[in-house]
């Protein structure tokens, strides 16, 4: 983790012995974020000099809630639907629960010979993930406007006050809000953040 590419991280995978997947995602153009990667293996000495066998590169299309994903005959789910959380960029739970709730929207609507009903599915869909993702959102926009000596500080504040304890009973990757409420409601975030940002997280 680094402010440079915050919220967005990066990471390597050991493989073998000899190989590792190395991988980074953040808001850059691909110039910009080869010269990351590039930097990376340059300055880490366990992968100076690696030989790279293969290279890939994608767009993560976070969150949008102003994203329609549904028009006539046609139905979005997954990537292709923003359903994406913006906190991990991680898109499997949520599509496959978007998948289940698209089949069972277009069972409806061929059931009932009503191609209307397929409108249903974007409003089953924002009713479970919009409050949900947009909280995400914020939690991402606050992360971004930390600095590395914030982030170390909030970090550091997070392990002294034994975050780790109500992360374990309230943390889920899938659905984040319950464990901001607690850190909200209890005051923790407060502590922890910079004064100019505490400000702005009674906004949640
Ligand atoms: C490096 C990385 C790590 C990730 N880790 C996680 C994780 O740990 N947890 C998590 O929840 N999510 C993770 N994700 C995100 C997750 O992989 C995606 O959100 C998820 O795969 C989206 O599923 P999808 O079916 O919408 O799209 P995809 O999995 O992208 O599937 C789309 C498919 O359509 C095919 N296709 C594209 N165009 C056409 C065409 N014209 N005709 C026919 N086929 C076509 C593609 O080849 C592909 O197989 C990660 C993503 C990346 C890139």
């Amino acid at each position: 983790m680094n402010s440079k590419i915050s919220p967005g991280f990066l990471w390597v995978i050991p493989l073998s012995e000899s190989t590792a997947r190395v991988g980074l995602f953040a808001d850059f153009d691909y110039k910009e974020l080869n010269e990351i990667l590039n930097e990376f293996l340059e300055n880490n000495e366990e992968l100076r000099d690696v030989k790279i066998l293969k290279k890939y590169h994608g767009k993560i299309p976070i969150y949008d809630p102003k994203k329609d994903i549904v028009k006539n005959r046609a139905i979005l789910i997954g990537d292709a639907a923003s359903q994406v959380k913006p906190t991990t960029s991680g898109g499997l739970i949520i599509g496959f629960n978007c998948a289940k709730i698209a089949a069972e929207v277009v069972y409806e609507a061929i059931s009932s010979q009503n191609i209307d009903i397929l409108k249903n599915y974007q409003k089953r869909y924002r009713k479970m993930y919009n409050n949900e993702l947009k909280m995400q959102l914020k939690v991402q926009n606050t992360y971004k406007s930390l600095d590395d000596d914030n982030l170390d500080s909030v970090i550091l504040k997070l392990k002294e006050k034994e975050v780790g304890k109500i992360v374990s009973e309230y943390g889920d990757l899938d659905s984040q809000a319950p464990l901001m409420i607690k850190l909200i409601k209890s005051g923790i975030i407060f502590s922890v953040l910079p004064k100019l940002l505490s400000r702005k997280i009674f906004g949640l």
